[in-house]
């Protein structure tokens, strides 16, 4: 059996769960990337988010976007 220590919180786990963003064992506790604060978390909400977006906007944009936000609610 293949055990390891969780990359978080060190508790031995029996079936470590492998992050498939960063690769490391972590424990059913931690192996949401929330929960162990991924090191590619950023990465994650980026790709969630889609920074292409912002990008195509460019700076100029970034005034329409405030207004466009607080103008919905
Ligand atoms: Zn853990
Ligand atoms: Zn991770």
């Amino acid at each position: 059996m293949l055990s390891e220590d969780c990359a978080y919180c060190g508790n031995l786990t029996d079936m470590p769960f492998h992050c498939s963003y960063c690769k490391d064992p972590f424990c059913s506790e931690h192996r949401l990337p929330e929960d162990h604060r991924c090191v590619k978390l950023r990465q994650i909400r980026s790709e969630k988010f889609g920074e292409r977006k912002v990008i195509r906007d460019g700076g100029k944009g970034k005034t329409n976007i405030l207004k466009r936000i607080f103008g919905k609610f």
